[in-house]
This record gives C-alpha cells, structure tokens and sequence, in this order.
C-alpha cells in the first residue's frame, strides 16, 4: 500500500498500565504502517509525569491547544495506594483535569454500536451521546453541618457594593445541614457553545436537560443562555442540518431517553451528566466500547481517547506473563475518531476515509468472523466464544488489509 500523509501533526499523550501496551500494539499494526504522520509525543505514563513533576502533562495541554487534535491514552488518577506502589514525589493530580482546565470545552461520551452485541436496553439502536458540564454546580460547592439553632443565609457582596442577603432557613435546636453552589455565565456559555457545535457536526438533535420547574433561577440561567444563543444563531444551522435544539426536563428527558432509539446529544449539567453517562455505558453494554472526546468551546481543539481507564487487573495478570483478552476498541476509536479530526481541518478526506475503514475493519472482525474480546463473548453468552487481545487485533489488522484493497 502507499502510505497515507496526514498533512499536519497529531498530538499522542501515552499513558499506564495494559492500555498503554494495548496502545503501542495499535501504533505498530494500523498506525505507522500506513500513514506518514508527525506525532507529537508526550508520555504521561505515571513513572514520567514524576520525573518531570507533572510538567509533561501541561507541556502536552499546550501542545493539544497548538496543534488542535490530540489522542490520549488511559493514565492512572493518583491515590494514597499509587504514590505507595510507584514511590512517587507527590500525589499528581489527575492529567484528565488538568488537560480539561486547558483546552476549557465538553467531553462528550458516545458508545460504539456493534448490531450483534446486545445492549441491556434493547431499543437502543443508535449512539446517545452525553456533553457534561464538568464545572461548578456540586463540584465546587461549600458545604458544612449547622449544630443548634441558628439562621442560614446567602450572602453576595457586589464589589463595590453592599451585601445583599438571601434567608436560607431558620434552623431548630437540631440544626442540619447545607450548602452553597455556583456556576459562571462564561462557563455556562462555552458549554452550550460547544454542545451546540458538537451536536451540528455529529448532525444529532440536541436536548439541555435540567430541573428548572423546580431550580427557577440556577436552572433558568442555563435554559436561557442555550435559548439566547440558539435563536441567537444556531438556529439556521441546525434547521439546514434537519435538526432540532430542545430543553426537556432531565425526568421527561430520562424517560424519552430509555424508551427512544438513541440517535441524539444531551447536554447535561455536572452531577447529572456523571450519573447519565454511566447509565448510558451499562445500558450499551461494555465499557470497552466507549468513546470520549473533548471539544473546545470554539469547536477548533479535540482530544480524544477510550472513555475506560487503564485495566489494572488485567495488566497484572500480563505482568505475571499471561495474556488477556481486554477489548481495545475504544483504544482504537480514540484514534480513529483523532485521525477524523484531523483530515476534517486539513481538508484530506483519504485520511478520513483511512479511518472509517478502520472503525468498519474492528467491527466487521466482531460482527462477520465473530472473533471478540471475552467482554463481548460474555454479553453475547457465548461464554467460551472468545479470543486473547492478540488474536483480536490480527482478525482486525486482516480485515484493514482487505478493505484498503477494495
Ligand atoms: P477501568 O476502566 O480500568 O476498569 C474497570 C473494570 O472494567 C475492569 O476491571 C474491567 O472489568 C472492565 N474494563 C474496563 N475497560 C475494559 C476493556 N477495555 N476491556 C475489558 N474490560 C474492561 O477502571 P478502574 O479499574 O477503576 O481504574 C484503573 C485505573 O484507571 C485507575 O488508576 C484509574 O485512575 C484509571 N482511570 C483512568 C481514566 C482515564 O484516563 N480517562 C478513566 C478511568 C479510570
């Protein structure tokens, strides 16, 4: 085959433990042999980010922003029992949060349908991807135990100002509990800015989904906000495109959800996308079959990856020299889905089209030779019907070879 040039750089952030293995099996079977493709490499494999005391993961954060398209592999979030075992400096914040604050945007999480796999809700027949607003709302709130009686208030001191005060309540003896939370209009803003763009290129109707029968005024600030910038401009957009924004509340819209098709984005607010997003992975099946990816609010920087972490207990079982049959086909989507990106913004539909046919090669080697992950056997109940992640990725890389030879 001629190699495929991918015109500009692609950002590769490699990670830990069986994925970060199950990666470089990718890179050597459907990367390098058949694309001419500058990567940019930063290894955020915990081991590095202590080296360089965290250093790589901004470097690569920068390098994402620079570039625009970045393909993340899985990384351990360190915990107490990671700076034990890998003896670490410190205890490194998560990469993925660092990566997020950024490049700022929405992760969208969408499964990979395969036909033959059952999903646990069955109607299912095509992607429900979920935006989550990861900021603010509960993840940012003040909390703290109120002991005896006492008044509860919320106070804001304009600057400049004077304090302007909101009772609360008024406890008893018994006191209780509470808390304050908050947003920002700007984050607000980018959220809907990129759910709206994300939406159009996916050519998926959107809902926004909040409690705002009962949240009038925290709510309300997201429904108009995405209202405000719908008919403010997205609107001709989405009606050439034969879609439709929509605000549904979450109860109405988890009801559509369960009994719908799929086939649409929901932007959802923090606490809420946390929940319906694993909701939506049980309800499709294997976490091995979920994709993520990070859309900027002006829709010009992605990155992408599996939306699974780094499979620590398989990876001990290859430590003691044993194979394991884990599923890298998000592994693989994350570069599929990367590659897309980058033949969109540098105008090459054959990279495009490379990857497409790659996607088609490790669904086709599932679907039509029945050759699968020990995940996939088991939602199929064939529970002897599978392969080792070897034997899966040479029934891919043949079904590539034959696709590109068509
Ligand atoms: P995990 O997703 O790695 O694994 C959880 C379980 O799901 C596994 O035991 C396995 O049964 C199943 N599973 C997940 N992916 C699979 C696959 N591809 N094929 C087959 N089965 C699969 O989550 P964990 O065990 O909670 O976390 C392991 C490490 O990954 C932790 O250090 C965590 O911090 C990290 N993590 C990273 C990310 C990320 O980088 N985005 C996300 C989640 C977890």
């Amino acid at each position: 085959f001629g190699k495929i040039q991918v015109l500009n750089p692609l950002v590769e952030l490699d990670g830990d433990e069986l994925t970060r293995v199950i990666w470089q099996d990718i890179k050597t079977r459907f990367i390098h042999p058949y694309l001419t493709i500058d990567l940019k490499y930063y290894d955020l494999g915990l081991p590095n980010r202590d080296a360089t005391e965290n250093a790589v993961v901004h470097e690569a954060g920068q390098a994402i922003k620079q570039y625009s398209v970045g393909v993340k592999c899985a990384t351990i979030s360190v915990d107490p029992t990671r700076v034990q075992e890998y003896n670490l400096k410190a205890a490194w914040p998560s990469p993925n949060i660092a990566l997020r604050a950024a490049i700022g945007g929405t992760i969208f999480r969408e499964p990979v349908i395969i036909p033959s796999i059952p999903r646990y809700v069955q109607g299912w027949k095509r992607p429900i991807i979920i935006g989550r607003h990861a900021f603010g709302d509960h993840t940012r709130a003040k909390e703290r135990v109120m002991h005896g009686a006492g008044k509860l208030e919320m106070v804001f001191t304009p600057k400049g100002g004077k304090p302007e005060t909101v009772e609360v309540v008024e406890f008893d003896d018994d006191g209780g509990v509470g808390l304050t939370m908050y947003n920002t209009r700007k984050s607000i803003t980018d959220f809907a800015h990129s759910c709206f763009r994300y939406a159009l290129s996916k050519r998926l109707p959107l809902f926004l989904s909040t409690k705002n029968t009962v949240l009038k005024t925290y709510d309300g600030l997201f429904v108009e906000i995405f209202e405000g910038l719908y008919e403010g401009g997205y609107r001709a957009s989405f009606e050439d495109a034969g879609i439709e924004y929509e605000h549904r509340l979450i109860d109405d819209m988890v009801a559509y959800m369960i009994k719908s098709e799929g086939g649409m984005v929901m932007a959802l607010k923090n606490y809420d996308g946390d929940i319906q997003s694993d909701i939506v992975a049980q309800g499709f099946g294997s976490l091995g079959l979920m994709t993520s990816i990070l859309v900027s609010p002006d829709g010009r920087t992605f990155f992408t990856e599996a939306a699974h972490g780094t499979v620590t207990r398989h990876y001990r079982e290859h430590l003691k020299g044993k194979e394991t049959s884990t599923n890298p086909v998000a592994s693989i989507f994350a570069w599929t889905r990367a590659l897309m990106k980058r033949g969109e913004l540098d105008g090459t539909p054959e990279v495009i089209a490379f990857a497409e046919k790659l996607e088609k090669a490790c669904i086709d080697a599932i679907e039509i030779d029945g050759v699968m992950t020990k995940d996939l056997a088991y939602a199929c109940g064939r529970e002897d019907g599978w392969v080792v992640t070897r034997v899966y990725m040479e029934a891919v890389e043949k079904r590539l070879k034959g696709l590109l030879e068509e």
